[in-house]
């Protein structure tokens, strides 16, 4: 186990794509050699050390860059429970240490041409161009902003590479100009509901054209999961366009899990030309939860922070990640899961924020059985002065089952389900279990609309669309013709 990351073990290295010069392979085995027993030191060369409390992130079986996804817990990662979640360890260190606000940064995807390379070799030339005099004379500084100053003239080109540029600072999108009646209806204030259908497992869309025809004129918006539990089903974009043609608006679904920087920007543009407006960007389920055979469980190529720093700057800048520049930008309205159980509430409230500040315009959280825990959370945003900036809509299912209720609570990460509600469903006959579903969701209904920061509801009916209309009428939520 290395010395200073609390990590399961010492994972094995990248190693590099092609043979370096002699000089800078002994440099990488001095670097390996030496931040290996420390660290654990993968050498990803993109070496994170300084931004996450000298915990190195890369132990995270899912290689998030930009903090804990939504299953992480104080106690172990959800993926591999036989370790610690790092970035739980991570922000814990950092908040203990006062450096959180640098966690704050958004960082890159891996340049992967540097996989496997020495990190110190970009230093070292980084410091002479920064005067390496200079830089060594402010290691004897009393001055606390030289000090600062030359750490970062030296640091900051080497974790945020010209065609990155991240930053912590929050990016508000260059036009007001609504672009979907998501997008609109938030913008006018009103208590949207949007709802999931579920994606076919099949090509017949019998069934899919039902559902979204029933609730088409009960909810402003509708989402297609992009192979939920990281179990195959019809394309979330597929399903979009079948929506879109119907004269639904549509909320494609992307998960990072089955994604590449490039595919992601190729079907973002595509589905744009489809009449898909509205964009959720999620890391998604591992594929270890997945159906077996086990699909590709090596680390992610991006996370959802960096998906959203990419599309952002689609939209508003009118370029690819390479630079090349877009005559006609896609339109976006960007959103994020958010999770206000996973980890600690302002551990997720600086996560969230950062999905705000790369571009998150509206949340649609993980599910919420916790009224109280769910106050505690929009606290926390409201703190970090991120409650003003994003949308949110708040999670809810109604449980059909016992089966389900342990499921939901066992399984999906980041969803808790209270000691109360399982004990409800172990006395109630499984006939009624659907009965008591609608009435808990109901009743959650009631105490989650009303609070502080909640725009909307999204309700996520996992496979009973059917149940939708009772539930929006019975709450009262049905909108006005
Ligand atoms: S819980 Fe998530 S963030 Fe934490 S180590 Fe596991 S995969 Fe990474």
């Amino acid at each position: 186990m290395a010395l200073f990351t609390p990590g399961r073990r010492w994972q094995p290295p990248f190693l590099p794509f092609k043979r370096e010069p002699f000089g800078r392979r002994l440099l990488a085995r001095i670097e390996r050699w030496t931040k290996g027993p420390l660290w654990g030191c993968r050498m990803c060369g993109n070496c994170l050390l300084q931004e996450t409390a000298f915990i190195c992130p890369m132990e995270c079986p899912k290689g998030m860059r930009n903090g804990p996804c939504g299953g992480s817990t104080p106690e172990r990662c959800y993926v591999d429970e036989t370790r610690p979640c790092i970035w739980y360890r991570i922000y814990d260190r950092a908040f203990r240490m006062g450096r959180e606000e640098k966690l704050l940064e958004v960082l890159p995807p891996l340049d992967w041409d540097k996989a496997g390379t020495e990190t110190w070799g970009d230093v070292f030339r980084s410091v002479r161009k920064y005067g390496t005099g200079k830089f060594l004379k402010s290691f004897f500084s009393r001055d606390r902003e030289i000090k600062t100053g030359a750490w970062e003239g030296v640091f900051r080109p080497v974790r945020q590479p010209g065609w990155w540029q991240g930053d912590s600072a929050y990016h508000p999108p260059a036009s007001l100009e609504p672009v979907s009646r998501l997008e609109r209806e938030l913008r006018a204030g009103k208590f949207v509901i949007t709802t999931e259908v579920s994606p076919p497992l099949s090509t017949t869309t019998g069934k899919l054209k039902r559902d979204i025809e029933m609730v088409r004129n009960l909810v402003t918006a509708v989402n297609f999961t992009d192979s939920a539990s990281a179990s195959p089903r019809m394309s979330s974009m597929a399903c979009c366009k079948v929506a879109a043609e119907l004269g639904a608006d549509p909320v494609l679904q992307i998960a990072a899990r089955d994604k590449t920087r490039s595919g992601l920007q190729a079907d973002v543009v595509g589905a744009n030309v489809m009449g898909v407006k509205n964009v959720l960007c999620i890391t998604g389920d591992h594929a270890r939860i997945g159906p077996t055979p086990t699909s590709n469980m090596n680390i992610l190529d991006m996370d959802a922070v960096q998906m959203l720093w990419i599309l952002r700057r689609m939209r508003d800048e009118g370029v690819y990640l390479d630079g090349r520049k877009m005559k006609s930008p896609p339109v976006l309205f960007l959103g994020a899961a958010a999770s206000p159980f996973a980890s600690e509430p302002h551990f997720q409230a600086l996560r969230e924020q950062k999905k705000v500040n790369a571009g998150a315009q509206f949340f649609q959280t993980n599910v919420i059985f916790d009224p109280q825990g769910l106050e505690t959370w929009l606290e926390a945003l409201y703190k970090r002065d991120v409650l003003n900036k994003v949308y949110i809509l708040a999670g809810v299912i109604p449980i059909r089952s016992k089966r389900m209720a342990h499921y939901l609570h066992d399984t999906i990460p980041g969803v808790r389900v209270p000691e109360w509600i399982l004990n409800r469903f172990e006395e109630t006959r499984e006939d009624d279990c659907e009965e008591l579903g609608v009435e808990i969701a109901l009743d959650l209904i009631e105490k989650i609309r009303t609070k502080q920061g909640i725009h909307g509801l999204h309700l996520m009916s996992v496979g009973w669309e059917a149940i939708v209309p009772r539930i929006i009428g019975e709450a009262g939520l049905t909108p006005s013709p």
